[in-house]
């Protein structure tokens, strides 16, 4: 199809992005045409259930079409598009390396740096009480498939950073007893930052990849059976293995991020570029 681009060795590379919905639901039309049969349509139009993306019964009787939907999609799609909030002090290392995912022990590192006059005995707590998070999030990265939603609705990633080394300065202090608020430290250094990532497919582990799918029909059942949820979600991934530096197609530093850890409840970034911005002041995205 015309819309997708291609890589440098000239593979055309098929991205879903979530939020060019009206793009998604015509690609439908194209590797599912044989699932959704006349007879399935038929049936909704008549019945009109709600569609739900996590309770499939409204297929009645066809709830076989979803491993095999699921299957055609995976198929169709070399890229997911989604995006990373962080907080880097440089964005270099994204651009060399990739995402790498969560390393607990380089987080530990910086905690000790940022905090290096709290007491060691209190560092050593506060680690102490993450360590049954350390195994379970190990080289894990997390990933929104909107970034608006993100920005408005989880934006904490890119005002402070990673949620385990927030987690970590929580556990030293939250200013409710008078003390400092160590959260608010984490928001001395570094950028706020979204990256913008296409994800190989293969990466994305099977049940994201089912949940992408079943929100897929979602919404084309909502068109079929004209009732629609008005449910605003996006898919969220959490990918297991690096993600390469060429996946990195953009980013940028939002100027506005909705604040759920402050009274002030939005966070204003006054520093909107960095060492890796393109030199036109347009990155490429749309900047919130
Ligand atoms: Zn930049």
């Amino acid at each position: 199809m015309s819309s997708f681009g291609r890589d440098r060795s000239g593979m055309v590379q098929k991205v879903l992005d979530w939020r060019n919905r009206r793009a998604w639901l015509q690609h439908v039309r194209w590797y599912a045409k044989p699932l959704l049969t006349p007879k399935l349509v038929a049936a909704l139009e008549r019945r009109k259930p709600q569609c739900w993306s996590d309770v499939m019964d409204w297929l009645a009787g066809h709830e076989e079409v979803v491993p095999d939907f699921c299957d055609r999609m995976s198929s169709y799609y070399t890229h997911l598009k989604a995006f990373h909030g962080c907080r880097p002090e440089s964005l270099s290392t994204y651009y060399e390396q990739g995402l790498q995912g969560q390393d607990a022990n380089s987080i530990i590192l910086k905690l000790k740096k940022l905090f290096a006059d709290v007491p060691l005995a209190e560092l050593d707590k506060a680690i102490e009480k993450m360590q049954h998070r350390e195994s379970s999030e190990k080289g894990k990265t997390w990933l929104s498939g909107d970034d608006r939603e993100m920005v408005r609705g989880h934006g904490h990633y890119i005002i402070s950073g990673s949620e385990y080394l927030l987690a970590l300065a929580a556990k030293l202090g939250t200013g409710q007893g008078g003390e400092e608020d160590y959260r608010l430290r984490l928001r001395t250094i570094g950028i706020p930052t979204v990256l913008e990532v296409d994800i190989p497919i293969d990466l994305v582990p099977p049940a994201q990849k089912l949940e992408v799918a079943k929100m897929i029909l979602s919404e084309w059942g909502q068109l079929r059976t004209k009732r629609p949820l008005d449910m605003s979600s996006s898919p969220c991934y959490v990918v297991r293995s690096d993600i390469p530096a060429e996946c990195i197609k953009a980013h940028y530093h939002p100027a506005r991020i909705h604040d759920f850890h402050h009274y002030i409840t939005t966070y204003v970034n006054n520093t909107q570029r960095c060492e890796c911005c393109p030199p036109s002041p347009c990155n490429g995205i749309a900047a919130s």
